[in-house]
Parts: structure tokens; sequence; C-alpha cells
């Protein structure tokens, strides 16, 4: 077993999404109040580019001492018209060229899935992988990786039509550099293959860009916003932050919580002191 040899988690790679303070912080206050909390990495999300303008951005994160993971994110790419889809892959161009602003780690392309009134999974899968290569040209030539994220299959139907991390594997091995995968919990805690698979990304070295971390609750109140603090729920999370790390994945632990029920509701310091706390105790 790796579990027990699991050396703890340095304090300096641990990141926040800024999706665990979403109702409570916005973009600056998010990257001054993890700072405070001696977190340098930040998971970002485009709306505070949107709210303060590239220039502000990097003096926020600069004064900060603050780094960017992720910035999230370019998608939903498929099942849309043909209308839809040149606006979704110009718009995912313009998060490339934001990405490469902040020095973000990865885009993160959300895939989005089966279009009203149709039952055409394997065709929607097809389509992604194409809007992908297409978008890979200009990510390779603004030096931004592309992440897959593999979402739990109960969101197949709408949010997204990739859904293993067998699935993201075998996207990367068909489109060639460029490309790697975002690896969160969440999402992939239940695959049998999920060890096997993790091992799989350490052969082509980079491939894991992210590791992000929460819970399983039992029960599980909302299939996307009722996640667990990590020590809440089911996952073992140290068991699988072994796999990553034995596969060659030294790079940040992203707390990541979408919880409308429970954490958004809660004073943001506390949620930044506990996630830290556990981050020492079981992540
Ligand atoms: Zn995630």
């Amino acid at each position: 077993m790796t579990h027990g040899t699991v050396a703890a988690l340095k304090p300096e790679r641990i990141a926040i999404n800024q999706a665990t303070t979403r109702k409570q912080w916005d973009f600056r206050e998010a990257v001054e109040g993890y700072a405070r909390h001696g977190v340098h990495w930040i998971g970002a999300w485009r709306d505070g580019i949107d709210k303060y303008g590239i220039a502000e951005v990097k003096r926020l994160l600069a004064d900060n001492g603050m780094s960017v993971t992720s910035l999230n994110r370019a998608g939903p790419l498929v099942g849309l018209d043909r209308a839809n889809r040149q606006s979704a892959l110009d718009d995912a161009r313009r998060a490339l060229d934001q990405a490469a602003e902040i020095s973000a780690g990865c885009l993160p392309v959300l895939p989005g899935s089966l279009p009203p009134g149709s039952k055409d999974l394997s065709g929607v899968r097809t389509q992604y992988q194409d809007m992908l290569a297409e978008l890979l040209v200009p990510a390779r030539k603004a030096g931004v990786p592309l992440a897959l994220e593999p979402l739990h299959p109960m969101v197949a139907a709408d949010r997204s039509c990739m859904n293993t991390m067998t699935d993201a594997n075998d996207l990367c091995d068909a489109l060639g550099p460029g490309i790697g995968i975002l690896l969160d919990v969440y999402q992939v805690w239940w695959d049998t293959r999920l060890e096997a698979e993790i091992m799989r990304t350490g052969k082509d070295r980079g491939r894991l860009l992210g590791f992000h971390v929460s819970d399983w609750l039992v029960p599980t109140r909302d299939m996307v916003f009722d996640r667990g603090m990590m020590g809440d729920g089911v996952i073992d999370l140290r068991l699988i932050r072994g796999w990553v790390e034995a596969a060659g994945y030294d790079g940040p632990v992203e707390i990541e919580i979408f919880s409308s029920l429970d954490w958004w509701t809660r004073n943001p310091e506390d949620v930044v002191k506990i996630s830290l706390e556990r981050c020492r105790t079981v992540v």
C-alpha cells in the first residue's frame, strides 16, 4: 500500500480555487484573503478579469505573490448549433489569451454535452475531440496547455460528455502535445480504473496538470453544489494523493468546494482556515 508512506503535504503546494469562496469573496477579496492565510496559488475564474480588467488582475496577483493554477474556463464546446459553436471557439481563444497574460498553468475546457432532443452521446464525444483539435493550434502557440477535467457521469447528459480518466487519457493520446488532465477527486474517486489511469498519466511527464480536492458526502443533496469539506465524506484523499505523486505529479493541491448548501454560507475566513487544517490532517 502506498497509503502509509505518503509524506505530509507541504503548505507551499496548497492552492485554493475561487469556487470555494464564490458567494462570499470576489476576485480581489479572494486573492487577498488566500494570501493572508499563506496560500500563494489560486484557481482563478474569468469573471475577475471581466470585473477588474487584465492589468489590475495582474497587479493584484503580483502584489500578493499569487500564481494562477488554472483560469476557469473555456467551453462548453459541444451540443451547439453552427453559429454558437463558432462563438464558443472565439470565446475559448479569448480565454487562451487571458490565461497566457496571467501565466495560468492551464486552461480547462468544459465539454458540454447533448443538445436538446438528442440522444447521440457518441456523436458529441467525437465533436468534442474535433473541437479540441482545433483549439490546440492556438493553445500551442500561446503556450497554454488545455486541461481535460473528466466530470462525474451523473452530469453526462448536460455538463460533460467526458466522464472518466480513461476517456481523458485516450483523448490526450489521440491529440498529442499541448493537452493534459485535471484530476478532481469529486469526479473520479469511484472509478475502479482510477489508480491505473493515474499511473498512465505518468508515462507522459507533465500530462497531469492539476489535482482538485474536496469530499463526497453521504448523502449528496445536489449533484454539483453539495461538495464536502475534505475529511467529511468517503474519499480516501491521502491514498489518491499517493497515487498522483507516484505518477510523478508534484504540483499544487487545489481545494475546490462548490457548496451552496453549507460552505458558501459560512464566514470565508473560517472556510479557508478549516480547509488548510484538513489539508494537514486528511489530504
Ligand atoms: Zn475541479
